[in-house]
C-alpha cells in the first residue's frame, strides 16, 4: 500500500444506506460533506447503496433464478453503489465543490475472486491521493472491489463498512467515521430498549464482539481492519452533529472498562439437532467435514454425553445455511449417522459482551437468573472470554433483551458516567 504524503491528515467518512436513501437525504449529506471539508480538506467519502436498493436487486435476481450467485450476481449488486456515489458527486458539483466519484475498480480496490463474499487484498492509493492533491473530495463506492482479472466483486452484505475501514487503513487516515442512523454504539438496540446507554468509547475487541453477536451498528470485519492498522473509528449519526462513540485500543482509554458493554440478539439463526448418533470415533469429524465442504460455518456446537452407545450433536448456524444443512441431514440419515435430525428456525440468540467478562465472577449467573425469572427457557449456552450467549425461543428474544439489559444497566443509573451518556 502506498504511504500517503505529508499534505495533512486524511479523514474517511462512510455513510450507510439510510443516510443516502432519497435525493433529499443525498442533498443533506452533500451539505454535511461540504462542512466536513472546511475542517478536513483531505476528505474521502465511502457510500452504501440508497436505502434498500441492494435488497431490491437481490429480490430481482431471485425472480429470474432459483440460485443467483457468482460473477453475474456481483455485477448486478455493484450497481447500487454506483448510483449513490454519482448522485452525491452531482450534488456536490452543484454546490461548486470540486469532487470526483469513483467505482472500486477505478480507485484500485483489489479483492480475491470469492464472488459475493470477497476479501480486499490491497488498495492502490495513487489515484485517490492524486485526486486529493487536486483538492477534490473523493467519493468511493462501498461494498465492491475488482479481481486481478478485472471482474467486479462484492464483499458480502453490509460490506461498505469494510471498504471504509480498508480505505482508511490504506491511506493512513486519522479517523474512519461511520456515519449512520443511530447516535453511536449503545448498550442495546434502542428500538428494543429505549433507555439504552450510549458509550463515549469502547475497545475494538468489544466492538467486534458486539457486531458479531448481532449489533447492527458496524461490520465486524471493519473493526478488525481498523484494529490491525490502528485507525480510530468514530461511529456517529449522519443526521446530527452529536459526539457519537469512539472505538479505539483498550489501553488508550481513560476509564477502566465496564464488565458488560452490551446486550445483543440475533434472530437470524437456526438450530440443528442430530438424534441417535452412534458413539464412535470420527463421527463428529465426518459431520463437520460435510458442513465445511458446503462452506457452512457453524456458530456453536454441543455434543451431549451419550447413553447406550447413542448420542446427540446440536449445532447453531446462520439462517442462510438452513437449506444446505437440511439437505445434509437427509444425507446423514441415509448414511446411518443419525436416526433423525431436527432443524429449528424458531430460535434466537441473546448475548452479553464485555472485555472483562471472563475475569468478573457471577455475570453468567446473573444473566441466567434473569432469564429464569422471566420464565424463559435456555436451550443452549456458550461462553468465551468476551461473550456469554444463550439460545432461546425466537418469540421471547425481545423481552429477554429488555430484562437482561435492565439487570446490567438499571434504568436511571449511569454506572460508567465518565464513559457513557444516556
Ligand atoms: N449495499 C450493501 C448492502 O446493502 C452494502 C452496505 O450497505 O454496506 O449490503
Ligand atoms: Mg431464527
Amino acid at each position: 500500500m502506498t504511504v500517503p504524503d505529508d499534505a495533512g491528515p486524511i479523514v474517511v467518512q462512510k455513510y450507510g444506506g439510510t443516510s443516502v436513501a432519497t435525493a433529499e437525504r443525498i442533498r443533506a449529506i452533500a451539505e454535511r460533506v461540504a462542512r466536513a471539508r472546511d475542517d478536513s480538506p483531505r476528505l474521502v467519502v465511502v457510500l452504501s447503496a440508497m436505502g434498500k436498493t441492494t435488497d431490491g436487486l437481490v429480490a430481482l435476481a431471485h425472480e429470474v433464478s432459483d440460485d443467483p450467485r457468482g460473477r453475474e450476481m456481483d455485477l448486478l449488486l455493484a450497481t447500487g453503489e454506483q448510483v449513490s456515489v454519482s448522485l452525491l458527486g452531482l450534488a456536490l458539483q452543484h454546490k461548486g465543490i470540486p469532487v470526483i466519484s469513483l467505482t472500486a475498480s477505478q480507485c484500485g480496490i483489489r479483492t480475491d475472486d470469492a464472488f459475493n463474499i470477497a476479501r480486499i487484498e490491497s488498495i492502490d492509493t495513487r489515484r485517490i491521493l492524486a485526486e486529493l492533491d487536486r483538492k477534490r473530495v473523493v467519493i468511493i463506492t462501498g461494498f465492491q472491489g475488482m479481481t486481478r482479472d478485472h471482474e467486479v466483486t462484492t464483499l458480502g452484505r453490509g460490506g461498505s463498512d469494510i471498504t471504509g475501514a480498508a480505505v482508511a487503513a490504506a491511506l493512513g487516515a486519522s479517523v474512519c467515521e461511520i456515519c449512520t442512523d443511530v447516535d453511536g454504539v449503545l448498550s442495546a438496540d434502542p428500538r428494543k430498549v429505549p433507555h439504552a446507554m450510549q458509550w463515549r468509547e469502547i475497545s475494538y475487541e468489544e466492538a467486534i464482539e458486539m457486531a458479531s453477536s448481532g449489533a447492527k451498528v458496524l461490520h465486524p470485519r471493519a473493526a478488525e481492519v481498523c484494529m490491525a492498522y490502528r485507525i480510530p473509528i468514530h461511529v456517529r449519526s449522519s443526521f446530527h452533529d452529536g459526539e457519537g462513540t469512539w472505538i479505539r485500543r483498550g489501553d488508550e482509554m481513560v476509564m477502566e472498562q465496564a464488565a458488560v458493554v452490551g446486550v445483543s440478539s440475533d434472530r437470524k439463526i437456526a438450530k440443528v439437532t442430530l438424534i441417535d448418533v452412534p458413539d464412535r470415533p470420527g463421527l463428529a469429524a465426518e459431520v463437520f467435514r460435510d458442513l465445511a465442504a458446503r462452506a457452512i460455518s457453524v456458530r456453536l456446537v454441543i455434543q451431549g454425553a451419550s447413553a447406550a452407545g447413542l448420542g446427540r450433536i446440536t449445532f447453531v448456524l446462520d439462517d442462510e445455511y438452513v437449506e444446505g444443512a437440511t439437505r445434509l441431514v437427509d444425507d446423514w440419515k441415509s448414511r446411518g449417522l443419525a436416526t433423525a435430525g431436527i432443524v429449528d428456525r424458531e430460535v434466537a440468540k441473546i448475548s452479553i459482551v464485555g472485555s472483562r467478562l471472563a475475569s468478573t465472577p457471577g455475570l453468567a449467573a446473573r444473566m441466567f437468573a434473569v432469564l429464569a425469572r422471566e420464565g424463559i427457557n435456555i436451550d443452549c449456552i456458550s461462553s468465551s472470554e468476551m461473550k456469554i450467549a444463550c439460545v432461546i425461543a425466537d418469540a421471547h428474544v425481545d423481552e429477554a433483551v429488555r430484562a437482561v439489559h435492565d439487570e446490567f444497566f438499571p434504568e436511571g443509573t449511569a454506572p460508567q458516567a465518565e464513559r457513557a451518556t444516556r
